[in-house]
């Protein structure tokens, strides 16, 4: 069977209920994984399957038209800060209230849920109010890569739908598929950590076993006193403007080509832009936390090498070997905990100098 789902690699479960659902949908469901795990693009097929007469045929006007974000009966909803602000709640809302213009449903797409529980005002309950009595033909796509407990009574009036980390196996896979020669997608799918826009991104990246290389040879270059690592901490800050380059050149080609269908479809302007800029914003910020986590993976590759190093020279009875071992235990404490605190924290470059501050005594 060839449909709009084919694309999702790696979520064959996922997939299954999906096809199922489309046919007979309830009125919200919560699609939650690991970020990464392509919640997006989940979103993205299964509301295609839902407005499409054959239920997600990947062919038909109706399925391209959502895969190309441009039905206006699907509605990203947008979130100007952190969190989710309560009158944005109320904003969707009212376009959950909204007949849908065509034969199938008004869908409404509200990402980063777990983001309705943070924040100084909450706005959970005013989601769970709309999530109680929607109207017949409006349908709720939540996405979470976090479910808190205080998210409970959301996920409770969800259908939730589980996506998974997608293996190295599957990044590749995918993008062997999109055309990637096969050994850079294999190189890039491994620098990935399981996210696939990141491995798209990656694929299209000469710099990225450059920049493999130089996370390698931070251990070797902190040999030094403080200074030299606050100047390492703001090289490597460098760097992760540099990595994420080619993703603004993604962005920037995926902005010329909705300019250019506007335009085909005698549109003033790219429908939803403001959104589509905060979406830039929010993929640049991941990609950011991405590349930092991938760089403290092969920071943790070089001090587990020098650890096995120190233990076998303790073994073959070298004097000061045990200096080794302590000295690369606590590196690899401190790598950790950089790891993670780099989910909730905001600023890596502050989180990369205290990192190197530590690193450079050991
Ligand atoms: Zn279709």
């Amino acid at each position: 069977m060839s449909d709009v789902f084919d694309q999702l690699v790696g979520q064959e479960s996922a997939v299954a209920a999906l096809r199922q659902y489309a046919r007979a949908p309830v009125h919200a469901y919560l699609f939650s994984g690991p970020s990464g795990a392509s919640l997006h693009d989940a979103i993205l097929c299964f509301a295609a399957a839902l407005q499409c007469p054959r239920h997600g045929c990947g062919e038909c006007e109706v399925c391209r038209r959502v895969l190309r974000e441009q039905d206006a009966d699907v509605y990203w909803a947008e979130r100007s800060g952190l969190s989710w602000r309560v009158d944005e709640l109320r904003e969707i809302d009212r376009v959950a209230r909204r007949r849908p213009l065509d034969a199938g449903y008004q869908i409404v797409i509200l990402e980063d849920v777990e983001l309705t529980v943070t924040g100084a005002s909450p706005s959970a309950p005013a989601l769970l109010k709309s999530l109680e009595e929607p109207p017949t033909r409006t349908i709720y796509l939540l996405s979470a890569s976090e479910l808190p407990s205080s998210l409970d009574t959301v996920v409770s009036r969800c259908v939730e739908v589980k996506l998974r980390a997608l293996s190295d196996a599957d990044l590749a896979t995918t993008l062997v598929r999109e055309g990637v020669e096969p050994s850079l997608a294999r190189s890039a799918a491994l620098a990935a950590n399981g996210n696939l826009r990141r491995a798209r991104v990656l694929a299209r990246d000469p710099a990225l076993t450059r920049r493999a290389a130089a996370w390698r040879a931070l251990p070797e270059r902190l040999r030094g006193t403080p200074a030299s690592s606050s100047e390492l901490a703001r090289e490597v800050a460098a760097s992760l403007d540099e990595a994420a380059a080619p993703l603004r050149a993604m962005q920037d080609e995926e902005l010329a080509r909705r300019v250019d269908e506007a335009r085909e479809f005698g549109q003033r302007g790219v429908a939803n832009r403001r959104e589509l800029d905060a979406q830039f914003k929010r993929e640049q910020r991941r990609f950011r936390v991405d590349e930092t986590r991938f760089g403290l993976r092969s920071l943790t590759e070089v001090y587990r090498e020098r650890l096995v190093e120190g233990l076998e020279a303790q073994r073959a009875g070298e004097v000061r070997a045990q200096d080794r071992v302590h000295g690369a235990l606590r590196a690899l404490d401190a790598v950790a905990e950089a790891n993670s605190r780099l989910s909730s924290n905001l600023d890596e470059t502050l989180l990369l100098h205290d990192l190197m501050l530590r690193l450079v005594e050991l």
